[in-house]
């Protein structure tokens, strides 16, 4: 591991400055802290409110990411205050915290870290402490202590396992004044601590000492053959043939895993994490614990660990799954059961990471967001647990020491800092026709919402440029577009094929692709006909074909919207080829609304009337023959629409988009083969 220190970058920098640069450059790599792990502190001095120059200590505040983390991230504490602690015999979590908020000089600050008296007790200006994987590695495993030992030849101090708090401070206090010489501290389980009066050398040593035991753990293995990756699984499996295995199980995986609430999946095949997989110690591993407490709060204290995998079966694959995650969760059980308190609500008791040999590992999440932070994570467990096993057989937490992390209210706390979920935020939802108009606005819609988005178009570029500047609005990792053409069964299957892959399931499908076709009967081409039904008929059955297989797979219920139109109820001149082909739809929708009610599945109707912003079926052609047909010119056509609906107003995608949301929502829940004008009010048009 290198130095990334710039002495240019660090020269105008003051102690805080000096701090938080140290700390992104720590940040930055996911092997030293990952997702809102570690923290680091500095000494100096600052003026009170009475602006007295008082000796100070900036500890970062809890939950804030050290790669991005900013001056305000850290929490300025009186240091006196402090170390007047380290005279007390014991003090209570609770009573630690309150302490904190005593000792801020800044009352807005956030909570500063658990792990602030530790920093307030080793007396050096900079103290940088991380959950490096090489150093977990080093501790994690039978050899333990004497690993340790071995690797710093001295130079760290080695503090066996407990939780962090008042304790581990004062033992850590304790260890340092009578080794006053030390460099380092490990903390068994936990992690790394280096310091010194100056930045670089505190952040070097971060480096110096992991890359100390990255090399120690290498040169292990030449000892041990045996550590070494046994293929058990003969032929690997192609990475094309290991996603479609992916989106044969998700559906009824997903559904498995949202009994109490719906998850996002997220699939990774990495060589490192196949390799593993097929380690003879993997599964002892992943069941053994987590590799630092830290890692538990995303990951939970264990994987399922699919033994035996049906690859070979999707069906017996998918089978074998749901049995595993209602094992997995009497397990989850038993161990709340055994360990907790009177006050400990359970939390959820679904994995978070599935780990299946030959094929890959499945994170779990409320969102794709999270989804995407528990897969780093654990790639960072397993990077520890291989490299750990180098060593000797991989060695994690107690259950009761395990459990006494994962309900630890000061740990809980951090969730209790993320935004509250939206409506939709567990949701996804696939929408076909979405590069322009109703479609479009829908996207945008819905995406506000937090809904994961699949967006279907014919236009595939068009649509690509929607999910950017929706993606760049309300984040990437959960907006995705394809190029969908609803006529061709290939071309739908692969749209829905592609939201499994990277969502892992489906809730919401709106199916709205649709053109226009203008001309009376007797002059009409046949081909304009076939081509109307073919979209506006047809597409809309292919969409719904997939998607009542997909949602009866998941099990989980799931809601239609289709997008149907006003000339459904009242169809127009020279709009025969339009008309019926959306007649069509609309009885379609009510043939899923019977056929998909015993599996939980809505389907609903909206019928829009006119709507001209950002529409590609409102033509200059369609626009030209609609005039014609009402007998007024073409320029007349928005202010004729507005004009004849009883309200007198212009409709936009944005009103159609609020009328999916309904149908989507749990707040029609108990609405189905039901339509919805949002039309201004048309007579002829009234459903009946
Ligand atoms: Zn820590």
């Amino acid at each position: 591991m290198k130095s990334l220190w710039s002495h240019k970058e660090a020269s105008t920098l003051d102690d805080l400055g000096l701090l938080v640069y140290a700390s992104r450059l720590l940040g930055q790599n996911p092997a030293l802290v990952v997702w809102g792990g570690g923290n680091s502190s500095a000494k100096g001095r600052s003026k009170d409110l009475r602006d007295r120059e008082v000796a100070t200590i900036w500890v970062k505040g809890s939950g804030s990411d050290m790669k991005s983390c900013a001056a305000k991230d850290f929490t300025p504490l009186r240091l006196e205050d402090l170390l007047a602690a380290l005279e007390r015999e014991e003090m209570t979590d609770e009573a630690m915290v309150d302490y904190f908020g005593f000792a801020k000089t800044n009352p807005s600050a956030p909570r500063p870290s658990i792990e602030t008296l530790l920093h307030a007790f080793v007396p050096r200006k900079f103290v940088l402490h991380t959950h490096a994987d090489a150093i977990l590695a080093l501790t994690n495993n039978q050899k333990g202590r004497l690993a340790v030992e071995q690797c710093f030849s001295g130079q760290a101090i080695f503090i066996p396992y407990i939780k962090p708090g008042f304790t581990l401070a004062k033992m850590a206090a304790k260890a340092f004044s009578e080794f006053p010489g030390a460099r380092a501290m490990v903390l068994e389980n936990h992690g790394l601590i280096t310091w010194d009066d100056d930045a670089r050398t505190a952040y070097e040593a971060t480096i110096e000492f992991v890359t100390k035991a990255e090399q120690y753990s290498l040169q292990q293995e030449k000892s041990r053959p045996t550590a070494r990756a046994i293929s058990r699984l003969g032929k690997a499996l192609s990475g094309g043939k290991r996603r479609e295995i992916f989106e044969g199980i998700a559906p009824a995986l997903r559904g498995a895993l949202s009994a109490e609430k719906r998850n996002i999946l997220r699939f990774e095949d990495g060589a490192e994490i196949l390799e593993f997989l097929e380690h003879p110690g993997a599964e002892k591993s992943a069941l053994a614990g987590p590799a630092t407490p830290d890692h538990m709060l995303q990951t939970k204290r264990l994987p399922l660990f699919l033994g035996r995998p049906k690859l070979d079966d999707v069906a017996k694959l998918s089978q074998q799954l749901r049995e595993a995650v209602a094992t997995y969760r009497e397990e989850y059980l038993g161990y709340w059961q055994r360990n907790h308190r009177a006050s400990d609500p359970m939390l959820e008791p679904f994995p978070r990471v599935l780990l299946i040999p030959g094929l890959g590992l499945i994170a779990t999440g409320k969102d794709a967001k999270q989804a995407a932070v528990v897969a780093e994570i654990y790639s960072h467990s397993i990077d520890c647990m291989r490299a750990a096993l180098r060593i000797a057989a991989y060695k994690s937490l107690s259950e009761a020491q395990a459990y006494e992390m994962e309900y630890w209210p000061l740990e809980l706390y951090k969730l209790a800092l993320a935004p509250a979920e939206k409506e939709f935020s567990r949701k996804v939802a696939l929408i076909t026709g979405a590069a322009s108009g109703i479609g479009k606005a829908i996207a945008w819609r819905f995406a506000e919402e937090g809904t994961h988005l699949l967006l279907g178009d014919r236009d595939g570029k068009g649509v690509s440029a929607v999910a950017d500047a929706i993606g760049a609005k309300y984040g990437r990792e959960r907006i995705f577009a394809a190029e969908m053409d609803v006529t061709s069964e290939k071309s739908v299957y692969a749209a829905f094929a592609d939201t499994v892959t990277r969502f892992g399931g489906l809730d919401i499908v709106i199916s709205n692709a649709g053109i226009a076709a203008s001309s009376p009967i007797d002059t009409m081409r046949l081909e304009d006909w076939e081509k109307s039904l073919a979209v506006n008929a047809t597409g809309h059955f292919l969409v719904a074909r997939e998607g009542l297989r997909l949602f009866k797979n998941q099990g989980l219920g799931g809601v239609f919207v289709f997008n149907a139109s006003k000339n459904v109820l009242a169809p127009g001149k020279d709009f025969a080829a339009y008309s019926a082909a959306k007649s069509a739809e609309a009885q379609l929708a009510k043939i899923v609304a019977i056929e998909g009610a015993p599996f939980g599945i809505r389907a609903n109707l909206l019928h829009p009337d006119a709507i001209f912003e950002d529409s590609k079926l409102w033509s200059p052609e369609i626009r030209a023959q609609r005039a014609k047909a009402q007998g007024i010119k073409p320029s007349e056509i928005e202010e004729a629409y507005r004009k004849r609906n009883l309200l007198q107003v212009t409709v936009s995608g944005r009103d159609v988009a609020e009328a999916a949301l309904f149908f989507a929502s749990d707040r029609s829940a108990k609405t189905t083969g039901c339509a919805l004008t949002i039309d201004g009010g048309l007579r002829e048009a009234f459903p009946r």
